[in-house]
């Protein structure tokens, strides 16, 4: 449980959001509907049986866009009718809301829907002076203080967003090819291996290996070489599924896998690859430059280690069949 908080950030916030909740709001629920304050009384228990279920959903799917959302929306109209309805002792529940909003949904969506829930508010207070705002002083100054709450809330939010993407891209990728990288391989084979096990998808792994590339180094220089490596995985990707991932597995070596794809096909595919890179690669002299390939196909009981030895042996002999070939392990 600790493990899953600590790696999902989504769905540990939504558990901390649905908490507190679930803490707060429930007394205050049953006092509205004991003190005869029905629809307060509803709207609140509403948002505590809505987060609940959210939560619960989150934690049995691994979903949190869906139910990060449905509570995002619930706890907008919620606090909107419990301020209506309570009038200037309810307004204060608005600001820790405008925070809750940034931890469900993306920061757009949270601003979208806060700033929503505060014009059906002032737009109610207009039409029914006296009824939510002591004056109208009051009312201005809520809606300025709110309104920039939310906005530096929607900031923070998105320079957080786009720091966290950032980081997860230099984590994931090689910094050369833009493949992914080697780290990402290892989870990717681990996951292939599960699903496999648990719906018996069927996974192929390619072990690609460039032909003769330290020549291409020692003559055209390392320069050349790197930008061999980089035009290397745009024909790759090209060439392969939106869904299918080619990985930088080291040095002049990548793998690519492929999802949902029986053994012929797999082995066309590579093909495919092999004649694509001979015909599309070339050095600055007019030379093609040509990759071998290994195939494995995932099986039965096997590890990720195995498969991509499996892999590796095939390329092996690709290599020392000549070079520029597919073998298939
Ligand atoms: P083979 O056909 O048997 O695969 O021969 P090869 O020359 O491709 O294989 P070898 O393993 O002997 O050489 C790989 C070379 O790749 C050696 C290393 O200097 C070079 N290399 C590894 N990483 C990079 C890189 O990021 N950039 C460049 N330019 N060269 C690299
Ligand atoms: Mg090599
Ligand atoms: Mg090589």
């Amino acid at each position: 449980m600790q493990a899953r908080l600590k790696s999902n950030f989504y769905l540990a916030m939504i558990s901390l959001v649905g908490l507190i909740i679930i803490v707060f709001l429930t007394p205050y629920g049953i006092y509205r509907l004991l003190s005869g304050n029905i629809v307060v009384g509803i709207a609140d228990l509403v948002m505590v049986l809505v987060s609940i279920c959210s939560v619960i959903y989150a934690w049995r799917t691994d979903n949190t866009k869906g139910p990060g959302f449905f509570m995002a929306v619930v706890f907008c109209i919620g606090v909107t009718v419990v301020c209506i309805k309570l009038g200037s002792d309810g307004l204060f529940w608005l600001y820790p809301f405008i925070v809750f909003i940034f931890f469900l949904v993306s920061p757009i969506k949270a601003l979208v829907l806060l700033l929503l829930s505060l014009s059906v508010l002032v737009g109610f207070a207009l039409f029914n002076p006296g009824q939510i705002f002591a004056s109208s002083f009051q009312l201005i100054s809520f809606t300025v203080t709110c309104f920039i709450t939310s906005l530096f809330a929607y900031l923070f939010a998105y320079r957080t967003l786009t720091q966290r993407e950032a980081l997860r891209t230099l984590a994931t990728t090689d910094s050369l090819t833009g493949a992914a990288n080697r780290r990402t391989l290892d989870e990717a084979l681990i996951a292939a291996i599960s699903q496999y096990k648990r719906n018996g998808a069927q996974f192929g792994l390619m072990l690609l290996d460039l032909d003769y590339f330290k020549h291409i180094n020692d003559n055209f220089g390392h320069k050349t070489g790197d930008n061999v490596l980089m035009e290397l995985v745009p024909i790759l990707k090209n060439m392969v599924r939106q869904h299918d991932i080619v990985f930088r597995f080291g040095g002049e070596e990548f793998v690519v896998l492929v999802t949902d794809i029986g053994s012929a096909d797999l082995d066309k595919l590579a093909e495919k690859l092999r004649a694509g890179v001979e015909q599309k690669l070339v050095l600055p002299g007019g030379q093609h430059v040509t990759v071998s390939i290994g195939v494995a196909m995932l099986q039965a009981d096997e590890d990720w280690e195995a498969w991509l030895h499996r892999a590796d042996m095939a390329l092996y002999q690709a290599k020392n069949l000549g070079r520029n070939k597919v073998i298939t392990g």
